[in-house]
């Protein structure tokens, strides 16, 4: 099994990449920014309530999201591995998830950073609402607020798994398929 976090900030360009390296590795590619937004479109109890945190900017509670991220894990039996996007996003999800994976005699391979700046990405993120329809998209408060959860929830990640010898990153500021190619060669030499 190979089992690749990637990590970056909302706007990073994290998607993106996925839908490139799903194919390429044979993964299976877990976003939890899609799974709540599939909920809230079929307005499940689950989506009704991540909405309430999602449309500020705000994170989902960590126990409904390990919850949730168990369940799809658990539906994939046969995977050849996981690509996770948008989790973990703190370290109790990076924790559970850990215990979670051990459970199944498995673990995270490594985790891979898309870097920008703050700029860059606030601008695609302002970008991306024009179309995307995403109420935490459209508003550069809830954009703002969305960095601040990040640098004070999520950063803490990077060392969590630099202390396991598991983080690498790469420049997320290029082409899609240049960004690709950099992904690639971490992967590869995994
Ligand atoms: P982006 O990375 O562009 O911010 P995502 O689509 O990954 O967007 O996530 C959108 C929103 O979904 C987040 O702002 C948060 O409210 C919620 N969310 C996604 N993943 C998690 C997670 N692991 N823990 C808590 N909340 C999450």
């Amino acid at each position: 099994m190979i089992n690749i976090v990637l990590f970056g900030k909302p706007g990073a360009g994290k998607g993106t990449q996925a839908e490139f390296l799903k194919g390429k590795y044979n993964l299976v590619h877990l976003s939890t920014g899609d799974i709540f937004r599939f909920n809230i479109k079929n307005e499940t109890e689950l989506g009704k309530l991540a909405r309430t945190y999602m449309d500020k900017g705000d994170l989902v509670p960590d126990e409904v999201t390990i919850k949730m991220l168990q369940s799809e894990v658990e539906k994939n039996q046969d995977a050849a591995g996981f690509l996770f996007d948008g989790f973990p996003r703190t370290i109790a999800q990076a924790e559970a998830l850990d215990v979670f994976l051990a459970t199944k005699n498995d673990k995270i391979t490594a985790t891979v950073a898309l870097e920008a700046n703050d700029e860059i990405l606030v601008a695609r993120l302002l970008e991306r609402g024009k179309t995307s329809g995403r109420p935490d998209d459209q508003d550069e408060e809830k954009i703002r607020n969305r960095y601040q959860e990040y640098n004070e929830k999520t950063a803490p990640l990077m060392d969590y798994y630099t202390k396991q010898n598991k983080f690498y990153a790469v420049d997320g500021i290029g082409s899609i398929a240049d960004i690709t190619e950099r992904l690639s060669k971490v992967i590869d030499n995994l």
